[in-house]
């Protein structure tokens, strides 16, 4: 890249050097780099004028009353600086080169990447909703606790627990809370156990979590047929396990048939069961987490409960409690009494509602209310009826994808019988050294995000596709379309997959470059 233009517009950015736009496209080249619609932009800091704001302050005046006792900024402090309207086109701009899930099907496993219904989104507005605030007096906000405390109760009901933290704002802040629950409980019980077992095939924030929470990890293999082996397990366990976590249905896309076994097992050792609930909407209304032993799992509510992931808003990742973990859960939560009243339970008054050995807050207020407002919508609105068909179409669309591509590319797990929520796929019959990442970037020319790659890590060159529920056939059969004319390229060591995408606003990047040496800023010595 060359040098800052403050004129902005370098349509040289786009010359892939062989005279050719950076898209592959042979049309010619254009002043702007624009391509019709396809819009170049640079970056901020290339069209940012240091001087100039869009807001007109007056002058600060210099007196004495004025200063900040040495802390005054001596030179520009060098950001750039926009009028509202460009600044309104960056951002826009930016936003058309994305993808995203209203533009397309977005086949990300493990991420449940679904329609978020715009139901939720007209209740979350309602100015009692969105306009509530942390710290209005209690008195003032019944109606919001009510909502709280009636998700809350769902949750339970679904799942089959005791309890629920509300609080956590993700789902690996929930794993947190979960272990922190752990932990209380082990110390209640002056029991320091050290170590956290995690399956080979657990999600990267589960051994991330146990680790950060203070304990050692160790794998669990897995069996031939992708899930938890059951014999290791028990052999390992012992007077330092603290816990297991085990997502389920697990990241293979399998459910884990033996989880009561493995449950029992571990309490019988005198340790808790921590389940990865991420994967909850193959299975709501079907089975109840309760039921099978789990002590403690979070709920991702931007995934199993279709509220908006990332760019769209927060997550929000409550964790349900078994009945020995819930006198351990953090505060506040919201607790219902007998004249029907909701109650916000805190330090101040936790001894009331018998609630006194919370392991401390995970955060300073009560959790994603926006989120509550969507999830309570999306569960009412579908009904029980409702939520047991999410989760068989979320399991009957990805067995769709699982038997309509199992011909062309190896599915390691496919013969052992039905997937879940996800179908897996591994490299073994690709040729002529082409690698998943070469298929993966083949969909983007085809105009998908691409699925999840290189996990899970028992696969090699895993290819982890999720549709969720909520696609249609007709998109289902677009997609498969789509990925057998990239995979049947991919098999036959098609060598012009090595250089794709072709029509992405950049072609391929170099993704070790990208994270080793970012470039951040205008001056930054990586951009040369
Ligand atoms: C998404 C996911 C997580 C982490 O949840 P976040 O909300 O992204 O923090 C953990 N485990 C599994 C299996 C997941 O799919």
């Amino acid at each position: 890249m060359s040098a800052p233009n403050k004129s902005g517009w370098k349509p040289e950015m786009n010359a892939s050097g062989d005279g050719m736009h950076a898209n592959g496209s042979d049309g010619p080249v254009t002043a702007t780099g624009n391509r019709a619609l396809m819009l170049e932009e640079p970056l901020l800091f290339e069209i940012g004028h240091m001087d100039e704001t869009g807001v007109d302050l007056p002058d600060p005046r210099s007196d004495a009353s004025n200063r900040l006792g040495g802390f005054d900024r001596s030179e520009p402090i060098g950001l750039p600086a926009l009028k509202e309207g460009e600044a309104v086109r960056h951002y826009t701009r930016l936003s058309r080169q994305n993808y995203a899930i209203d533009l397309g099907l977005f086949p990300l496993g493990s991420c449940t990447m679904k329609h978020n219904p715009r139901l939720n989104e007209k209740v979350a507005r309602m100015p009692g909703f969105a306009d509530v605030h942390p710290l209005q007096p209690v008195d003032t906000v019944r109606g919001a606790l009510e909502v709280v405390n009636e998700l809350a109760h769902w949750l339970i009901e679904l799942t089959g627990m005791h309890g629920v933290a509300m609080s956590p704002k993700a789902g690996a802040h929930g794993e947190l809370c979960g272990m922190l629950c752990i932990r209380a409980a082990l110390e209640a019980r002056g029991d320091a156990r050290k170590v956290v077992l995690c399956p080979e095939s657990a999600h990267g924030t589960n051994p991330a979590t146990a680790a950060f929470a203070g304990y050692q990890t160790e794998d669990i293999p897995a069996d031939k047929d992708g899930r938890v082996d059951l014999a290791a397990l028990k052999a390992r366990l012992g007077p330092d396990v603290a816990a297991v976590m085990i997502t389920n249905p697990n990241t293979c896309g399998l459910f884990e048939r033996d989880m009561k076994a493995i449950s029992d097992a571990v309490h019988a050792a005198g340790g808790y069961v921590y389940c990865d609930g991420a994967n909850f909407n193959a299975i709501v209304g079907k089975v109840r987490p309760g039921d099978l032993g789990v002590d403690a799992m979070h709920i991702n509510l931007h995934k199993t409960f279709s509220t908006p992931h990332g760019g769209g808003g927060p997550g929000s990742g409550p964790v349900v409690l078994s009945e020995a973990l819930a006198p351990f859960g953090p505060l506040p939560f919201t607790a219902k009494t007998k004249d029907g009243v909701v109650h916000l339970v805190e330090e101040e008054n936790a001894a009331e509602f018998d609630h006194t050995q919370a392991f401390g807050r995970m955060t300073a207020f009560h959790g994603q209310m926006g989120m509550f407002t969507r999830a309570l919508t999306y569960i009412l609105s579908h009904g029980a009826d409702g939520l047991a068909q999410v989760a068989e179409d979320a399991v009957l669309n990805a067995n769709y994808i699982l038997r309509s591509l199992e011909d062309l590319l190896d599915a390691p797990f496919g013969p052992s019988g039905p997937c879940m929520h996800e179908a897996l796929f591994s490299d073994a019959e690709f040729g002529g050294g082409l690698s998943t990442l070469d298929l993966a970037k083949g969909l983007i020319d085809e105009g998908y995000h691409p699925m999840t790659v290189y996990f899970p890590l028992v696969v090699h060159g895993a290819m982890l596709v999720e549709p969720t529920e909520t696609e249609s056939k007709h998109s289902l059969d677009q997609f498969i379309t789509a990925f057998r004319n990239v995979a049947e390229r991919a098999k036959a060591g098609d060598d012009a997959l090595k250089q794709a995408p072709y029509y992405a606003p950049r072609r391929r990047l170099d993704e070790t470059q990208a994270a080793r040496k970012p470039v951040l800023a205008w001056n930054d010595p990586n951009l040369s």
